[in-house]
């Protein structure tokens, strides 16, 4: 998927010290993709006052808000630098295209990483005749030293596991409870995937120094103290050593987690970038058509690249992360 807004926020992060244990949500926005169906999405990252969790940057719900009978919209070709995408499927299949001649499906229980390095271009089609499609996909910035790698692309399907009496616990990437994923990360993170069963009362061992997040997706959850239900993300903080899970009536949900990130971000559509003139030439590049940044993707003609949005007349300059968040 992509960040498809016509008119895209001039996001734009500054890096923080460790914060501490915290219990903050924030909500989730409603942001229209485009598209003549009208879907939208809900975007629970970058959030004004929280542009990362780790060096997760961003993350959708995608599908939730369509009705099921409709298909999602098909994403045409489109450029990333600076990042990883991660696509993970609840419901449905999913053709990814991209410029390093990848051309793969994707289905319940598979993880798509896409490294962009220093650019990269794909497509994200919903395959005909699958059911709808339901599901997350995050962004991860990559860390100063990495950024400008060679574009790559990785498909896992077969994730390693944690299982308890009443927590499955899918490790995405990074590390959970000594249980590492195969997928190749740069900072020190963990994506998981929760399916907690009902009347679930589990403690999973955290790494302190990193700061997590919990989104819920279906059902509850009370996460430490803290009643969660699908919709905002509760922001943790740093500083814990474990993470109490309880559910009454079942919870699917995910954790994110990470070092800090200790860098400035400037993010813009679909570029994570450190300065605006750096936003402005991947643009140029993208709008140019210039095939050494983006390459082209086989079974695409020229006239489906989607267009980028005009700069927004300010330079773009990192926002500092407030202290304490918004709380519902
Ligand atoms: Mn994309």
């Amino acid at each position: 998927m992509s960040d498809l807004e016509v008119a895209p926020d001039a996001a734009v992060c500054r890096a923080a010290a460790p914060p501490g244990p915290r219990a903050e949500f924030y909500p989730a926005r409603e942001v229209p993709l485009g598209g003549v169906r009208g879907v939208t999405v809900k975007r629970v990252l970058p959030q004004r006052d929280l542009p990362t969790v780790g060096a997760w940057c961003f993350l959708d719900l995608f599908g939730s808000t369509a009705p099921r009978t409709e298909l999602p919209p098909n994403i045409d070709p489109h450029p990333h630098i600076g990042l990883q995408t991660v696509t993970w499927p609840f419901e449905g299949r999913i053709r990814h295209r991209d410029s390093v001649g990848s051309d793969v499906e994707i289905e319940p229980g598979q993880l798509n990483l896409m490294t962009s390095g220093r650019g990269i271009a794909h497509s994200e089609y919903t395959v005909p005749g699958a059911p709808a499609g339901r599901g997350l996909q995050f962004w991860i910035a990559l860390p100063e030293d990495r950024r400008g790698i060679e574009p790559h692309f990785e498909q896992h399907r077969d994730l390693p596991e944690l299982t308890s009496p009443g927590l499955r616990a899918r490790v995405l990437l990074g590390t959970l409870a000594g249980v590492s994923s195969p997928a190749v990360t740069y900072t020190p993170l963990v994506g998981a995937d929760l399916t907690v069963a009902a009347g679930a009362d589990e403690t999973l061992p955290l790494t302190t120094e990193f700061e997590y997040a919990v989104l819920v997706v279906d059902g509850e959850l009370t996460v430490a103290d803290t009643p969660v239900t699908p919709g905002p993300l509760l922001y943790l903080g740093s500083g814990r050593d474990t993470l109490r899970l309880r559910s009454a009536g079942g919870a699917h949900a995910v954790l994110l987690g990470g070092e800090p990130f200790a860098e400035d971000l400037v993010m813009w559509w679909n570029f994570v970038g450190r300065a605006h003139d750096e936003i402005d030439a991947a643009r140029t590049a993208w709008e140019t058509h210039d095939t050494s940044r983006f390459g082209d993707i086989a079974g695409h003609t020229p006239a489906q690249r989607i267009p980028a949005p005009p700069l927004p007349n300010l330079r773009l300059t990192p926002r500092r992360r407030r202290v304490g968040g918004p709380h519902l």
